[in-house]
């Protein structure tokens, strides 16, 4: 049986028929786990982040009643942990122990080091005569690594748990992937969206223990759960794990700074527990560093960055929603930016430096330029990159520097519930042929319910910079890259309404290296 179907299977009986049932699939493990059955502590799975050439980070969280605060108590608890390099678990090549306390939701971050390049390894915990499922992961290539092996991943964001069932997640774990990218909206803090199959407990999470069990109900899922064990994940976050539409220090709907801000500590510390991110990353109050650059070999310098944490306030609008279509002065004001001054130094640093074969900036939201008015009026969404032009004209001009240097960029965007791919040109103006500098592929929702089709007929036709767009389905995007070029593949969920549905091939795309633009597959 294949490691991903095992992984979901094991996560199912679990859920439905506790941990009993496991013993029934025979294998070594799965009998281990059986034995206390009566209390299973990893409820919520196992996952593994932040590749390097010599290591991992693998995570877990101990919740025997992962619901309701987790159900640990006050005591530490020693986790044992263990890495193999085969899945049977017959050469253990690191091992140890870390303590999960109350502080961190009885959570642990093993940062594993002094392990080969490039090649994969399966992991799993043990606490209290408890046994975790197997994780599998994978180290990166060296960094002079020739990158002759393409280069294989996903990206996801916005998977709102009332609105549909995590059938991408299903598809994702059985696909042949180095990593997962994920762009945020992990969580939703509010309901939205209509039909909801599955419920939040509780209203909207403004303290940490309402936040931890908000990130606890997400990941009792199996098929997010089989996601995170097939793979390493990177990580970052969009609004929705803090409060809608969020920017730096205030929401439309929290006007006081310091009232956000305690959200934001609280949020921040939750999304730190549940993440297989590095110590390096947990939060300090209300502040987390969390954008960095990760390289595979010479194929791949993947930048992810931070869109919320510290963006200048929505221009030309104020109150209750960034939503209201609108255009003035102030969106092109030199001093606004969405990622700040030293996130945009950072990435101009890594865009002027020698380039790998590839650089991806993975970023939240749209980048491409959209008029989303009817009509011939112009108005755009305060809440994208058109709300914060000027600084998106200075990381345009960084990848065309990138592009000079022999770089090949690419944007991976999530955020807008629909997928779209899209030629980046430097200059606002449509239909101005400037040479296209990088290509944009936004990953579409896991779930989340995205605008309408007359609203994304309506900003193809206004913006032809952007070259594909589809909304009416849910799902993700699948990247190869390669020394030749990039295949791109937009994988549709059937009926985000069913666990079981089909995923489907919706929509190819190629890039050639070194002549960046969309060129749409056919079949
Ligand atoms: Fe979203
Ligand atoms: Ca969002």
């Amino acid at each position: 049986m294949k490691l991903q179907q095992q992984l979901l299977q094991l996560s199912r009986r679990r859920l439905l028929c506790g941990g009993l049932a496991a013993a029934s699939l025979g294998h070594p493990f799965l009998r281990l786990h059986a034995q206390d059955a009566s209390r299973d502590l990893f409820t919520l799975g196992v996952a593994s982040g932040a590749p390097r050439p010599d290591g991992f980070v693998l995570w877990t969280r101990l919740a025997p009643d992962p619901l309701k605060g987790g159900g640990m108590g006050s005591a530490p608890a020693e986790v044992r942990w263990e890495v193999a390099d085969d899945e049977g678990f017959r050469r253990v090549v690191a091992k140890g122990s870390a303590t999960a306390v109350e502080a961190f939701a009885h959570s642990v971050h093993v940062e594993v080091r002094g392990l080969l390049p490039g090649r994969p390894y399966w992991y799993r915990f043990a606490a209290a005569g408890a046994n975790s499922p197997i994780g599998r992961t994978r180290t990166t290539p060296t960094e002079t690594d020739e990158a002759t092996r393409p280069v294989r991943f996903a990206v996801a964001s916005c998977q709102q748990y009332e609105e549909g069932y995590y059938a991408a997640y299903r598809d994702m774990a059985a696909q042949p992937l180095d990593f997962v990218v994920h762009l945020g909206d992990y969580i939703y803090e509010s309901s939205r969206g209509s039909r909801h199959v599955r419920h939040h407990e509780g209203g909207v999470p403004t303290q940490l223990s309402a936040f931890r069990d908000r990130y606890a109900l997400y990941k009792t899922d199996p098929h997010l759960q089989a996601a995170h064990a097939a793979f390493p994940w990177l990580v970052t976050w969009d609004d929705h794990e803090v409060a809608n539409d969020y920017t730096n220090d205030v929401s439309p709907r929290i006007a006081d700074p310091a009232q956000l801000l305690a959200i934001r500590a609280a949020a921040y510390q939750a999304w730190y527990e549940h993440m297989p991110v590095p110590a390096s990353m947990r939060p300090r109050g209300a502040d987390a560093t969390i954008y960095g650059t990760h390289r595979f070999g010479r194929m791949l310098d993947l930048l992810l960055t931070d869109g919320r944490q510290y963006r200048s306030h929505h221009a030309c609008v104020t109150g209750r929603s960034a939503s209201p279509l609108a255009d003035c002065a102030d969106r092109w004001a030199p001093g606004r930016s969405l990622f700040g001054a030293a996130q945009e130094a950072w990435l101009a640093r890594e865009l002027a430096a020698p380039p790998a074969r590839w650089t991806v900036i993975a970023q939240p939201t749209l980048l491409a330029e959209a008029d989303r008015k009817r009509g011939t009026d112009h108005g755009y969404w305060m809440d994208g990159w058109d709300g914060y032009a000027a600084a998106r004209a200075r990381l345009l001009d960084g990848v065309a520097g990138n592009k000079a240097n022999g770089g090949s960029a690419l944007v991976v965007s999530g955020d807008v519930h629909a997928f779209w791919a899209a030629d980046l040109r430097q200059g606002a103006e449509q239909g101005v042929e400037r040479p296209v500098v990088a290509t944009e592929f936004v990953c579409g929702a896991i779930t989340s319910e995205g605008p309408s089709a007359a609203s994304v007929a309506n900003m193809l036709g206004k913006n032809p910079r952007l070259r594909y767009g589809r909304a009416d389905k849910r799902g993700y995007a699948l990247m190869t890259l390669d020394a030749r070029g990039c295949a791109v593949e937009f994988r549709a969920v059937d009926d985000v309404k069913q666990a079981d549905s089909g995923v489907q091939a919706m929509a190819r795309f190629s890039v050639e290296r070194g002549a960046p633009g969309v060129h749409p597959e056919t079949a």
